[in-house]
Parts: C-alpha cells; sequence; structure tokens
C-alpha cells in the first residue's frame, strides 16, 4: 500500500488544524494526518473515517464512503444535530486525563462554595467582619447531575474530600459511596437534598432546559449551581430568578446559551454570578491524541469502529 493511502483529514478550521494537526500526527507516527483539503479525489472517495473538531457538514459530505468520525471533544450535541440526515457513527472524545481535569475543577469550585467565598468577597467590598458559621462537607451533599466519564470522577474526588454524593443518570447505576437515582422522581429528590448542584450532563432533547422555575423549586433553599456542562440545560431566565428570589444562593457557569459570553449579558454584573470562560475542562492535545491514535489503531487492525453515540438518546 501507498504511503498516500494512510492519510487521515483531520476536518476543522486552520486554527485548530494549527495545534490538533502536530499532536495527531506524533501520537500516530504510521499514519499521515492532513487537512481535508490536502486530500486528491481519489483520496476523498475511499475515506472511511475522518478525525475532526467543529466540522462543517458541507466538508464531511465530500467523503461519499466515510463510515464513523472521530471527534476530539466530548461534548457532541453540535456534531449530532449536524449530521442528523446521515448514518456516520460519532465517536467522542473519552479521554480519563479530561475527567480527571473536570474532577478537580468540581472540587476546586465546590470548595469556593463550600466556604462561602462569593460571600466573604462581597463582605469584604462593604467592609463587614463577619465570620459565618461552619459546616463541615460530611454533612454538605453535593448532587451530581450526570454519572458518566466526567461524573464519576468528580464525585471520587468529592467523596475523598468528605462531601456526601447523590448523582443522578438516565439509567439507573451503582457508585461506591454515592446515593444514586433515576428518573423525574430521582431528580427531585436528588434536587431536594442537594446542598451544591454540579451538572456534567450531555446537552440533548431530554436535557435542554432540565434546570428550569420547577427544577429551582424542588433544589434546597439556598442551594448553589456549578454548571460545566452546557448553557442550554438551564434556563437562563429561570437561573435569574431563582438567584434575584434567593432560592439559588450562588452559580458558578463555565458555559452559557450564546460564548462567548456577550458583554451586555446580565451574568457578567449579577452577584449572585461567577463567569468562567469555558475553562473547566480543557482538552489536552497530547492524551485526547493519543486515545484518537488507539481508537484508530483497532479500526485499521480489526475493523472495529470504537463505541459511538446513540443517535437515539442524544449522547
Ligand atoms: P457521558 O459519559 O456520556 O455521561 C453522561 C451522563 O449523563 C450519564 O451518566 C448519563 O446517564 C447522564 N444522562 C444523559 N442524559 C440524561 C437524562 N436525560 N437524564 C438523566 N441523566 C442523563 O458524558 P461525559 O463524558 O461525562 O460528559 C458530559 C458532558 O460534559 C459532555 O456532554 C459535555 O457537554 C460536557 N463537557 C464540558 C466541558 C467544559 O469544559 N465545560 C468539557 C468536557 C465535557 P447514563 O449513565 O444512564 O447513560
Amino acid at each position: 500500500m501507498s504511503d498516500r493511502a494512510y492519510r487521515i483529514p483531520f476536518v476543522s478550521t486552520p486554527a485548530n488544524e494549527a495545534g490538533w494537526i502536530p499532536a495527531l500526527q506524533a501520537a500516530m507516527p504510521g499514519e499521515r494526518i492532513v487537512p481535508l483539503r490536502e486530500l486528491d479525489a481519489a483520496e476523498l472517495a475511499a475515506c472511511e473515517v475522518a478525525i475532526v473538531a467543529n466540522p462543517s457538514p458541507e466538508d464531511l459530505r465530500r467523503l461519499p464512503n466515510l463510515r464513523w468520525v472521530h471527534s476530539v471533544w466530548a461534548g457532541v450535541e453540535r456534531l449530532v444535530a449536524d449530521l442528523a440526515d446521515t448514518d456516520l457513527r460519532i465517536v467522542r472524545l473519552v479521554d480519563p486525563q479530561l475527567a480527571e481535569t473536570m474532577a478537580e475543577a468540581v472540587l476546586a469550585w465546590t470548595l469556593y462554595l463550600h466556604r462561602d467565598m462569593p460571600r466573604y468577597a462581597r463582605q469584604q467590598q462593604s467592609r463587614q467582619w463577619q465570620p459565618l458559621e461552619y459546616v463541615k462537607p460530611r454533612d454538605k451533599t453535593v448532587g451530581l447531575l450526570g454519572l458518566g466519564a466526567l461524573g464519576e470522577a468528580a464525585a471520587r474526588r468529592l467523596l475523598a474530600s468528605g462531601f456526601r454524593v447523590e448523582g443522578w443518570s438516565r439509567s439507573p447505576k451503582s457508585l461506591a459511596g454515592v446515593t444514586t437515582h433515576a428518573g423525574a422522581q430521582g431528580l427531585a429528590t436528588l434536587l431536594a437534598n442537594t446542598d451544591i448542584l454540579v451538572c456534567l450532563l450531555p446537552l440533548t432533547a431530554e436535557t435542554r432546559g432540565l434546570l428550569d422555575d420547577a427544577a429551582f423549586a424542588q433544589l434546597r433553599l439556598g442551594a448553589s449551581l456549578v454548571n460545566f456542562a452546557r448553557g442550554a440545560i438551564v434556563e437562563d431566565e429561570a437561573l435569574r430568578r431563582a438567584l434575584d428570589a434567593g432560592r439559588v444562593g450562588h452559580a458558578v457557569l463555565d458555559v452559557f446559551p450564546v460564548e462567548p459570553l456577550p458583554a451586555d449579558s446580565w451574568h457578567w454584573t449579577h452577584p449572585g454570578v461567577t463567569v468562567l470562560p469555558h475553562i473547566s475542562g480543557p482538552t489536552d492535545r497530547v492524551t485526547a491524541s493519543a486515545i484518537v491514535a488507539a481508537n484508530l489503531r483497532s479500526f485499521r487492525e480489526r475493523g472495529v469502529i470504537p463505541p459511538h453515540v446513540d443517535r437515539a438518546r442524544g449522547y
């Protein structure tokens, strides 16, 4: 087989190409990772797999025999929507390093809320010397929405730091040390028990707008919210109402309905909101490329397409 037969397209934007192609190439010295535009007509026709980062659907349509795409991101809602009229398999990034990085962020911002840092910052601004009552982590419940790759790693970190942890997933799950729930009734129970709610759900038809007025009404009064998943899972105006009414004590938001967050957005100046610029779980190109390489190798050697997104579930 000629060297050219091993060229795998990376389908994305020029900005992403600059960072990703060298990292992917270093992880796969036996392959040639190239921008889509470098493939000739025969290669476009023969191509069965592409590595993608926010690809345009038009670009993917140039590959008539494409069977699957490997995304270098963990969240795939945009790909699922863009590829709805195709039967392409979508493989997403599942990287233990990403899970650990996200778990670190969950712990960091849980501690921020647990130790009332937003309140002490406000007190400092008004020169108020006012100690607040200390509550031990074992007397606080962190409610995790989503017990997947990221939720499980977060649960382990939180348990190791002494918090009570409850978790919610679509299908019933058993996780050592975690009180688990599933279904609508399970969500209501978890919300009623939760002091700090951490969202690590995928954005799907079922989770869009999940955290609405009704959900905030079920949440323990004054509980905090950490959204590290996707902005559209939270109904933005419902959150604003819940913050203004004191139903939600504080919200740490890393993700928003529109990103970058527009300058005139209410979140920037609301005293109950901490704005983060989508940094809770950055992808590590080196570890991610090693995962992509292993998945491509198993496809090359055994024809196996790795576990892929269930289109009906949307994740
Ligand atoms: P995952 O492994 O697919 O896990 C998803 C979890 O959510 C599973 O436990 C699943 O339940 C649960 N779930 C899905 N739909 C549900 C529903 N309708 N009701 C109840 N539970 C539901 O995903 P992951 O790798 O942990 O990633 C989660 C999300 O994090 C990604 O989709 C992405 O959007 C986001 N993310 C954000 C960043 C960032 O920097 N902010 C970085 C990476 C990822 P089952 O266990 O029953 O399947």
